[in-house]
């Protein structure tokens, strides 16, 4: 099971979001854009198949968090400025986001 960030900053004038790992002391800085691109809801990718639905194209550049949740102890609920908010990152989906953003950069 993956632990939750132990901070989480929505960095609203940067266009991103921080979270804090504290089991590597690793501070991950996500572009909001790249967040939205991986949102797992039905709508965004296909249950089945993990393809993606959503064209990451197509996503405004300068889209916002409009609000964060927590949802239990597992998961964040975003809802974005361009409307969407059905999407749930569970702390172990945005730590494969995370990493995944690490080795591209
Ligand atoms: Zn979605």
């Amino acid at each position: 099971m993956t632990l939750p960030p132990s901070d989480i900053k929505a960095r609203q004038s940067e266009f991103l979001l921080e979270l804090v790992w504290d089991d590597q002391a690793w501070t991950s800085r996500l572009p909001y854009k790249k967040l939205r691109a991986e949102c797992p809801c039905a709508g965004c990718k296909d249950e089945w198949t993990g393809a993606r639905i959503l064209d990451p194209e197509s996503i405004d550049p300068k889209i916002a968090i409009a609000e964060m949740d927590l949802v239990g102890s597992y998961a964040l609920k975003i809802a974005w400025t361009d409307g969407h908010s059905s999407g749930l990152f569970t702390w172990e989906n945005l730590r494969k986001i995370c990493e995944s953003a690490r080795s591209e950069s």
